[in-house]
C-alpha cells in the first residue's frame, strides 16, 4: 500500500470545500442531502456526491457547469445521486463544451456499474431519452461514465490525474451497496470524503493518511444498537479512531439523520476520546478552506 513518507502541507489557499448538502436520505431534516463541491479560487471543479437539493446550494455556492473537471459519487443511493438529471439538463444552457468525466463504482446484483447506471438515465431507452444527445456526441459535451473498482475483496487504491489534480478512490464497506471512498489532492493540500460506511474494512485508514480535511459521515449515533445501521455506518468513535490513526488536520461531520442530529455533544464527546484536533459539524453551505482546515464562510451569505 502506498505511505507518504512526510506529510505534505498544503500550499493552496485557493481550495476550498462547499457542503452541498449535509443531511442524509430523511426529509424531515431541513438539509439537503449529501453533495460537496471543491472549489479552486471560487471556481467549481469536482462534485462529490449530489443528493436532493445539492443542485440549489451548488447554484448558491455560484457553482458553474463549465469549471467542472468530473463529477465523483461514492454509490448510488439515492440521497446520492438523485440531483444529477437536474445538472445534465441544466448544462443545457451552459457555456460547457468538453466532455464531463463520471466517476463511480463497479456494480453488482443490487445496483449497475457507473456506466450503466448513467445509460439507464440517459441513453433513448433511459428513464429521460431527450437527454440522449449527451451521450449519443450530439451534444455540446458527453457524459464519460468511468467505473472504479469497488471490490471490497480486493481494496487496491484507485489513482488519476486530472487538470492538476490527483484524485484517488478505495473500496468502502457499505452493506450490499458497491461504495467507494474519494480523495482528491493538489499542491501538497487533500480532502478525503468517507461516503457512507462502516469501514469494517479499515480502508478508510488508508485513503484519509495525512489528509486536510477528513469529511466523515455522522449517520448512527454513538449508543446505537442498531445492528443493521452499524453495519452501514460508523459510530463517532470509530470517526475518531481514523482521524487519530491517518493524522487526519481536521474532521468535518456530516450526513446527519434524526437519530444523529440531536445528540451532537456525545458524538462529539466520543471522537474527542481518540483526536483531539479540529472539529466541526457541518452546516448545508458550509465553506471550508483545506489550508486551514476550518469554516471561512457560507454560500448562503
Ligand atoms: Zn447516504
Amino acid at each position: 500500500m502506498p505511505t507518504t513518507a512526510q506529510a505534505a502541507q498544503c500550499m493552496n489557499a485557493g481550495l476550498d470545500v462547499v457542503v452541498l448538502g449535509s443531511g442524509g436520505p430523511e426529509l424531515t431534516d431541513k438539509r439537503a442531502s449529501t453533495g460537496y463541491l471543491l472549489r479552486e479560487n471560487g471556481k467549481a471543479r469536482f462534485i462529490i456526491d449530489f443528493g436532493a437539493g445539492s443542485s440549489l446550494n451548488f447554484e448558491r455556492a455560484k457553482g458553474e457547469i463549465k469549471d467542472l473537471n468530473a463529477l465523483l459519487f461514492t454509490h448510488f443511493h439515492v440521497d446520492h445521486s438523485n440531483d444529477l438529471p437536474a445538472l445534465v439538463k441544466a448544462s443545457f444552457f451552459s457555456d460547457r463544451n468538453r466532455d464531463l468525466p463520471i466517476y463511480g463504482p463497479t456494480g453488482n446484483h443490487v445496483i449497475p456499474t457507473t456506466p450503466v447506471f448513467i445509460e439507464r438515465h440517459f441513453s433513448e431507452k433511459g428513464v429521460y431519452p431527450y437527454l440522449s444527445d449527451f451521450l449519443s456526441g450530439e451534444a455540446a459535451f458527453s457524459l464519460k461514465p468511468m467505473a472504479v473498482n469497488a471490490d471490497k475483496s480486493k481494496p487496491r487504491l484507485f489513482q488519476t490525474k486530472l487538470n492538476g489534480f490527483t484524485l484517488k478512490a478505495i473500496p468502502i464497506e457499505h452493506g450490499l451497496m458497491p461504495s467507494i471512498g474519494w480523495r482528491i489532492e493538489k499542491d501538497g493540500c487533500a480532502v478525503t470524503f468517507s461516503g457512507d460506511t462502516s469501514n469494517i474494512g479499515k480502508t478508510l485508514d488508508i485513503l484519509a493518511k495525512d489528509t486536510d480535511i477528513f469529511i466523515a459521515h455522522n449517520a448512527v449515533p454513538e449508543s446505537s444498537t442498531d445492528k443493521v445501521a452499524v453495519k452501514l455506518h460508523m459510530k463517532p468513535s470509530e470517526i475518531g479512531r481514523i482521524a487519530r490513526n491517518t493524522n487526519s488536520r481536521s474532521v468535518v461531520l456530516s450526513h446527519f439523520m434524526r437519530r444523529t442530529v440531536n445528540v451532537k455533544q456525545d458524538t462529539a464527546k466520543a471522537v474527542r476520546k481518540q483526536y483531539q484536533g479540529k472539529l466541526a459539524f457541518a452546516e448545508d453551505c458550509d465553506i471550508f478552506s483545506l489550508k486551514s482546515g476550518l469554516k471561512v464562510g457560507s454560500c448562503k451569505q
